[in-house]
């Protein structure tokens, strides 16, 4: 089959590799692509935002399947375009990305089907936000309602603080995404992530990571799209895993398509292991970037045959394999992210490949012929072990032969569990 894959990142990269080497996959284009993912697929030049551009280009290249990387193409509808065209997607529709594109619509639909997460309130008037703050008690967990790339959430440690945060947010500083805000209950525990596949009836659970989003090692600074990540995540037992899929993913799933919004695509849970069990933080509409990249590494399955099924509702047909080993990523990022990156710095991978990791491509692009860092994440280098703490020695064995001057990483990725594989 012809294959379009939507999306410029590391979680695109893997997804790339992995489709292409599906004996089903025919000819992988990739737009817009970036030069690692150019070594898997053909690169085109499409904007995902005109989506009448995108289904005349499956219309003329006979694409049977088109895969959705990122979110905002996703909450833009593009699937539905898509599928009106009689194009097969795998990702949900903008009615059923809402699970992403609206945090509101989430903690109202957990609500209805009694799925465990954090009390909340939602508004859209600054008055009422400060008045709905003495429900809560510091610290004050509030967030934009829309997509504000990873970065619509103020967690504030003083009610001061938290009024605060609601006038920047009611004021537009994150503009449409901040005209209605959900002020939640802070909860405590350990931080995971799910994932499962779903056509809207059939769910594949498909693994579980841990990532790390905060800039500096020891889990300090701030907030970033994540700068390493592994999988799977031991801490979510199986038990823990039945209990996700049976609490809040299986609920999740039905209330969808019972309400006639049926989510069909890959269902990212954010969760914390409370003390209560596992409540939702967040639903993301796609995969996580860096989560993808050590799931792709650990997948057996035929990725393109599980995205077909999925997009057709034929899911109940497949099985999803995992290596039983660890695999863990490391992102080496330019300097100055998460503020502005240096472009432009160029690096050289080094034996790092060779030595058995593999290196995903972020933001990186071709200059005169030679690799330059073209983004805040740049490079993911990816490596599998027995356990955690061998996934890491050599994925860090591969960082090290990576020769990357202007950019930076952090030495401590997985150290949560290479503290619970030391006891
Ligand atoms: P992402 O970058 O993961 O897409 P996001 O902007 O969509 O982030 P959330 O995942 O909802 O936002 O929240 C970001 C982080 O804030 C979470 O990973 C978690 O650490 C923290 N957080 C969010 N909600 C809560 C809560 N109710 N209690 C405690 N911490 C929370």
């Amino acid at each position: 089959m012809n294959i379009l894959l939507l999306g410029s990142g590391g979680r695109e990269h893997a997804l790339a590799w992995k489709l292409a080497q599906s004996p089903l996959c025919a000819k992988l284009y990739a737009a817009p692509g970036n030069p690692g993912i150019a070594e898997e697929a053909e690169l085109v030049a499409l904007d995902a935002k005109d989506h009448a551009a995108v289904a005349r280009f499956c219309a003329e290249r006979a694409i049977d399947l088109v895969v959705i990387g990122p979110e905002a193409p996703l909450v833009d509808g593009l699937a539905d375009s898509l599928r009106a065209a009689g194009v097969a997607v795998f990702g949900p529709s903008k009615a059923a990305a809402q699970l992403e594109g609206s945090k509101g619509f989430t903690k109202d639909l957990c609500e209805r089907a009694g799925i465990p997460t954090a009390g909340y309130v939602r508004t859209t008037a600054l008055g009422e936000a400060i008045a709905a703050l003495d429900r809560f008690d510091a610290p004050y967990v509030l967030k934009a309602d829309g997509l504000a790339a990873g970065k619509g959430v103020v967690i504030a440690e003083t009610r001061d603080e938290a009024e605060a945060a609601l006038a920047d947010m009611f004021g537009g500083a994150f503009g449409e995404a901040g005209a209605e805000v959900v002020i939640e209950e802070f909860m405590r525990g350990e931080e995971a992530s799910f994932f499962a596949l779903t056509d809207g009836t059939t769910i594949l659970p498909f693994g579980s990571a841990q990532d790390h989003k905060r800039v500096g090692e020891g889990d300090t600074g701030p907030n970033t799209g994540g700068m390493g990540a592994y999988s799977p995540a031991p801490v979510l037992t199986p038990a823990l895993e039945r209990q996700v899929m049976d609490d809040i993913i299986g609920p999740t799933v039905a209330t969808m398509k019972a309400e006639g919004i049926p989510y069909s695509g890959v269902l990212y849970a954010g969760l914390m292991l409370t003390e209560q069990g596992p409540r939702l933080i967040e639903y993301n509409c796609r995969f996580g970037d860096p989560e993808c990249q050590v799931l792709m590494t650990r997948l057996e399955s035929d990725l393109a045959e599980i995205m077909l099924a999925c997009a057709e509702g034929r899911l109940a047909e497949c099985e999803a394999r995992f290596d039983a080993d660890a695999a863990l990523t490391v992102v080496m990022a330019a300097r100055g992210y998460p503020g502005a990156p240096e472009k432009g710095g160029s690096f050289d991978l080094g034996s790092a490949e060779s030595e058995g990791a593999k290196v995903f491509h972020a933001g990186t692009a071709l200059k005169d012929g030679e690799l330059v860092a073209n983004g805040g994440r740049v490079l993911n280098v990816t490596a599998i072990g027995r356990s955690v703490t061998e996934a890491k020695a050599s994925a860090y064995r591969a960082v090290d032969s990576v020769d990357f001057p202007s950019g930076f990483f952090r030495r401590d990725i997985g150290w949560r569990e290479v503290e619970r594989e030391s006891e």
